[in-house]
């Protein structure tokens, strides 16, 4: 079944069930806790706290998210996009645990909804929660063994404030032996591929420290369902693919970007991974674009940089060193039309931008590359495993070279990074351009050489960027 498909087939499920169909809300959101929508539950935020009243009691969607917390899964697991689309259905004060497992159940196993195969679905249950293990019993009819009871970190939901939380239950599907080992979710999570997040919205919060610790003042007066399934995790499983970057909407990024590189798909683990990534990334910096994030220095146009930088380097890395981007962009605009008719009439914007940058880093890596070789090589000749901070600092300050970029190649060369002595020069750095401020606001000192470092490479976030969002959940 197509990606498009599943997704339709979805919609109309709950549709027909009472659900009114809510268009994905733009990747870059206002909410102050994330850079992007990472799932189908954060346009609903204010309905989920009662902080206001949803315009309906059922709502479904297909919703655009972004985890940049996953990211450096990317290709390693088979199952972690950094774009990705996750299809949720809503209740807002009406139905809840009975229903919500019924549904997920009939859509996955009915043949007229996914047809998966019931004897294979695994699901788990929160610890205390005997009320949703009772409920698969009777409704799905699972045996106790493949109905696996977890603790708070994984199936209790909260959103790390007072308010609504409440237990999940997770469906998961076993792909087989040759994927992994079995025994269960608890063993081995490729093997057995979670698809789908029940959240169960039953209790109110307190104050207090911890993901755990908060004390429990009781019932919501109004219960809420949010549900979020993986529509990759679904195509994957539906297209007998080994993992999210097989399947129809990304396949043929890799294929092309394979053909380019003159990489046969499948012969080394290493390349591999570098072709998923190259399809994960090209696709994800699309979706972006497109939702009018831009690349830059900060926040989520950092986010859009590194990504384009990445699949850029990947592409290098397994051998084509002319630019990729107008090789592969439209082939992930053909994946993504048909579900996105947007991106069509915006192309032109969107490639602009993306050829754009891929042409700065290029003159970027161009010249730092020679740089840090030189710096490796020297470092190796004296017999030091660490790059010296001066070094990294003079890379960033004046060969705009991100301290993350210098980090992964001097990773690739088996050399560490003095990231301690940076931070201090990048302090320094900070320092004097804060004292040359404030002189300035006093009239007297010489901003000029300054102003220019700044002009060039911009306020310089390197955190890594795993800092950059917070889950929520
Ligand atoms: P996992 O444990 O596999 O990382 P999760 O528990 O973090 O998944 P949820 O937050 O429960 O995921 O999100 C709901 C659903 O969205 C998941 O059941 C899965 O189908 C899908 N999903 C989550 N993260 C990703 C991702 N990075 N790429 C593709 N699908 C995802
Ligand atoms: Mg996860
Ligand atoms: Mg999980
Ligand atoms: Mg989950």
């Amino acid at each position: 079944m197509r990606t498009a498909d599943i997704r339709s087939r979805y919609l109309d499920y709950f549709a027909e069930r009472g659900h009114t169909v809510v268009p994905s809300a733009p990747l870059p959101t206002p909410d102050p806790t994330l850079l992007f929508v990472n799932a189908g539950m954060v346009p609903f935020k204010p309905y989920l706290t009662g902080e206001d009243l949803a315009p309906w009691n059922r709502a479904t969607s297909v919703q655009k998210c972004v985890r940049t917390l996953d990211i450096e899964e990317v290709g390693v697991t088979t199952r972690h996009g950094s774009f990705f689309q996750m299809n949720g259905n809503f209740s807002f004060g009406d139905y809840f645990k009975e229903e919500a497992i019924a549904y997920a159940w009939e859509l996955s196993t009915a043949e007229s909804g996914y047809g998966l195969d019931p004897d294979r679905i695994w699901v788990t249950v929160h610890h205390t929660d005997d009320e949703s293990r009772e409920i698969w019993r009777r409704v799905a009819g699972l045996p106790n063994d493949r109905i696996v009871a977890r603790g708070d970190e994984d199936n209790f939901w909260s959103m790390g404030v007072p308010g609504p939380c409440g237990p999940c239950s997770e469906l998961y599907y076993d792909r087989g032996p040759a994927l992994g080992r079995a025994g269960g979710p608890e063993v081995d999570e490729d093997r057995y591929m979670e698809f789908w997040n029940l959240v169960f919205m039953q209790y109110e919060r307190g104050d207090g420290p911890g993901k755990s610790g908060y004390p429990i003042l009781g019932e919501l007066p109004r219960r809420n369902i949010d549900t979020g399934m993986g529509l990759e995790r679904m195509a994957t499983l539906l297209q007998g693919v080994d993992n999210l970057y097989e399947i129809d909407e990304t396949r043929p990024i890799l294929d092309r970007a394979a053909d380019l590189t003159g990489t046969r798909y499948g012969a080394a683990q290493e390349d591999d991974v570098r072709l998923r990534v190259v399809a994960d990334h090209v696709r994800t910096a699309l979706m972006l674009l497109a939702d009018g994030t831009a690349p830059g220095n900060e926040g989520r146009g950092y986010v859009l940089r590194r990504i384009l930088r990445r699949a850029v380097r990947a592409v290098r890395l397994l051998g084509h060193q002319d630019p990729a981007l107008p090789e592969l962009l439209p082939v992930a605009r053909d994946c993504m039309s048909p579900s996105y008719p947007e991106l069509v009439a915006e192309f032109d914007r969107i490639s602009q931008q993306a050829y754009g940058e891929e042409d700065a880093f290029r003159t970027t890596l161009k010249q730092g590359t020679v740089v840090l070789d030189t710096a490796v090589a020297e470092a190796r000749a004296e017999g030091v495993r660490t790059l010296p901070g001066a070094k990294v600092f003079q890379l960033h300050d004046t060969y705009g070279f991100p301290i993350d970029l210098t980090l992964e190649m001097a990773a690739e060369q088996g050399v560490e990074v003095d990231r301690e002595g940076f931070t201090t020069l990048m302090n320094e750095q900070r320092e004097r351009a804060r004292a040359d401020a404030r002189a300035r606001k006093t009239g007297s000192g010489d901003t000029t050489a300054l102003r220019s470092v700044l002009d060039a490479n911009g306020p310089t976030d390197w955190q890594a960027w795993t800092t950059l969002e917070t889950e929520s959940r």
